[in-house]
């Protein structure tokens, strides 16, 4: 269930309130506003300064599985494995999976770390 919520931009604590102001992934100007408490429960999204540079290595993570997967669809369908055509759609897709990575790894480094501190 906790999934579930992590998918749905939902809080952690009580799956209800949004992380994110704006849920849509390519509201450009609104991609990285986030609710600083829950609106429902008051859970605490920001608990320390800071406290999001750890998302940097789980975005580090999904954007390497992406590129892994992408790379083997590449091989699926006749390319080399190593070839500047790969390397082009690897690159578009890292764009056009940003906004979901930015927000996926903030959300997933909230769920695992952000009940470990107290205030
Ligand atoms: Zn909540």
């Amino acid at each position: 269930m906790a999934l579930k919520h992590l998918f749905q931009n939902k809080c952690p604590q009580c799956g209800k309130g949004n992380i994110f102001i704006n849920r849509n992934l390519f509201s450009f100007f609104q991609l990285t506003k986030m609710n600083i408490k829950c609106p429902n429960c008051n859970y605490n999204f920001f608990p320390e300064n800071g406290f999001y540079w750890g998302a940097m290595f789980v975005s580090y993570g999904l954007a390497s599985l992406e590129g892994l997967l992408v790379i083997l669809a590449c091989s699926w369908y006749g390319n080399e494995l190593f070839d500047y055509v790969n390397l082009l759609i690897i690159i578009s897709f890292m764009i056009i999976l940003f906004p979901l990575n930015f927000r996926l790894s903030r959300i997933i480094w909230l769920y695992i770390f952000g009940n470990k501190i107290k205030e």
